[in-house]
């Protein structure tokens, strides 16, 4: 049986991932979804074992130690990674399995596993971007302000991905990721 499709969604922060995810996902099924480990506060709303599995720093540096993580980042603060055995599982069941991860992150998987297929989620504009900061409400001004600094240094990553996806309109965007993975799909297959 062959192995299944890794797929590696990012983009900066506030561009929309969490949400052209959760559209897809709607409609889209077939495909595993990895939760990344954090050591950040819970937001309103979020699910432990569904947006995230939330562990404290002790927690996370002791998985890290013992590689327990496929990546890891320190992302605007605090720490993220993503938990190694479900990935590896998952892909050798012959499934597949999207990532949504910041670009350090995607970077190091890039190292790992170059045959997985990278996509880059693209706001229009900075100050579109710094909007939907603002419309999700729940960053601080100092917390958005980091969000978007370093939004500039990784826009200019875009170019090493597989694809780049605009995120203007949502359900564009969301078809495109979708086209973009099916024609992977197709392509395993062939
Ligand atoms: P990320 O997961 O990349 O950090 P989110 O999915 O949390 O980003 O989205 C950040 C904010 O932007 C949310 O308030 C969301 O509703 C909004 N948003 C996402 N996609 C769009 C879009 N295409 N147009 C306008 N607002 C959007
Ligand atoms: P947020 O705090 O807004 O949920 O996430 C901040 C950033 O960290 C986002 O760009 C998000 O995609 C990224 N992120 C979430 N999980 C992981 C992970 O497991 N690894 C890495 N490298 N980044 C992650």
């Amino acid at each position: 049986m062959s192995e299944g499709i890794l797929f590696v969604l990012s983009g900066p922060s506030g561009v929309g991932k969490g949400t052209v995810l959760d559209r897809l996902f709607e409609t889209y099924n077939g495909i595993n979804y990895s939760v990344s480990m954090t050591t950040r506060e819970p937001r309103q709303g979020e699910v432990e074992g569904e947006d995230y599995f939330f562990v404290s720093e002790e927690e996370f540096k002791e998985i890290m130690d013992r590689n327990g993580f496929l990546e890891t980042a320190r992302v605007h603060g605090n720490y993220y990674g993503t938990p190694r055995s479900y990935v590896e599982k998952t892909l050798a069941k012959g499934e597949d399995i999207i990532l949504e991860i910041d670009i350090q992150g995607a970077n190091q998987v890039r190292d790992i596993f170059p045959e997985a297929v990278f996509i880059f989620l693209k706001p229009p504009s900075l100050e579109a971007l710094s909007r939907r900061l603002d419309k999700r409400g729940t960053e601080s001004r100092k917390s958005r302000e980091i969000r978007l600094e370093n939004a500039k240094a990784e826009m200019a990553e875009a170019d090493k991905f597989d694809h780049v996806v605009l995120n203007d309109k949502l359900d564009k965007a969301v078809l495109k990721l979708k086209a973009i993975i099916e024609r992977e799909r197709k392509e395993e297959i062939i």
